[in-house]
């Protein structure tokens, strides 16, 4: 991809991408998203997504924003940095690797293409500083390896201070209002220092924006002023017997020689996954799973995605073929399920009502 052709996304606030009929693999288009385009109202149901680097949003939650979009929704996604210290797939654009302003021009580009196939208009960079476009959280690379030294004004997220990632994040909950917030377990997943890092900073976001006595600062008067309470927070998990079944099928791929180039996970039981009983809650993203492909598509620079008879398979740099999942899964953290007990919850936003935050 020419990184000239890049956009830039509006710094903290919100950014419509461009206009693109979303299309599938063979260019037919994908049916449309419906939903409204402003959030003028609070009369929809809000969902609000923290995720750490470009690609998370999709490969993790992809499903469930298609879904929100769908069903009226008012989807924002709230990511922390561009990936700019992330590794690059495709060989023909390895010099991106060692260029973090490059990649990360490209990885805006490729974010916003991914939320144009899942009808996602707000998407955002969360800022440290409303008022300063220069300063940003930038990716922070994965614990061992070593990012290049970042410009003046560009902090890696990992090590900036929690009370203002969370301020942030505060800043945007007591603007949106969300119904649902989404981020990561304290794990972050799998262990990224960025992924730790957004868990904090949504936690910590919701608190400070749910207390009366904190001023998070804010670049909008009518903003800021009021606490708000997010009704239900969940984190995004990965259900282990989902994770070993899902590494078993795509290692039969490859060892039938159906994934040319991917490789089987060398240790299934060494991959990010949590105790199935940790999930409250099932999202069946199944009729909006070619649009979670699509968008995984868009992260060119970061994902491969091959189409096989059984389903998509996608891999990182690493090459482990991992299932694309038309289900994800999630814990509810704060808020009350509505379900009987033991039963998981099939939509997040089961039993709020609209207007009631
Ligand atoms: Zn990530």
């Amino acid at each position: 991809m020419d990184k000239r052709q890049a956009v830039s996304l509006a710094v903290g606030g919100p950014y419509d991408p461009p206009v693109a009929v979303a299309r599938d693999r063979c260019n037919r288009p994908l049916p449309s998203p419906v939903g409204p385009s402003s959030n003028a109202a609070h009369t929809e149901r809000r969902l609000l997504l923290v995720h750490a680097h470009p690609d998370d949003e999709s490969i993790l939650t992809g499903a469930t924003m298609a879904r929100a979009v769908a069903v009226g929704a008012q989807v924002t996604l709230l990511t922390a940095t561009r990936g700019e210290a992330g590794e690059v797939y495709p060989p023909e654009l390895a010099h991106l690797a060692g260029d973090p302003a490059g990649l990360a021009a490209v990885r805006e580009q490729e974010l916003a293409q991914a939320m144009t196939q899942l009808g996602v208009r707000d998407v955002r960079f969360l800022t440290p500083e409303p008022e300063d476009p220069v300063r940003r959280w930038v990716d922070s690379g994965m614990a061992g390896t070593r990012a290049a030294p970042s410009p003046p004004g560009q902090l890696p997220f990992a090590a900036a201070d929690r009370r203002q990632t969370a301020a942030a994040v505060a800043r945007v909950i007591r603007e949106l209002r969300p119904d649902v917030l989404i981020s990561y377990d304290e794990h972050g997943g799998y262990g990224h220092p960025d992924h730790i890092a957004a868990h904090h900073a949504a936690l910590g976001g919701a608190r400070l924006a749910a207390d009366p006595t904190v001023d998070p600062g804010s670049t909008d008067a009518r903003a800021g002023s009021h606490a708000y309470q997010v009704p239900r927070i969940y984190e995004v998990l990965s259900p282990r017997s989902v994770v070993l079944a899902g590494l078993a099928r795509a290692a039969a791929a490859v060892g039938q020689g159906r994934a040319p180039g991917l490789i089987a996970h060398p240790d299934p039981m060494l991959a990010a996954a949590v105790d199935d009983e940790l999930v409250t809650t099932a999202v069946d993203g199944g009729p909006w799973l070619a649009r979670k492909v699509a968008a995984m598509r868009a992260h060119a620079t970061q994902l491969r995605v091959l189409d096989l008879a059984e389903g998509p398979l996608f891999a990182l740099t690493n090459r482990i073929a991992t299932p694309v999942e038309a289900v994800e899964y999630y814990r509810l953290i704060h808020g009350r399920s509505v379900t009987d007990e033991g039963a998981r919850e099939t939509d997040l936003f089961a039993g709020l009502n609209v207007g009631d935050s």
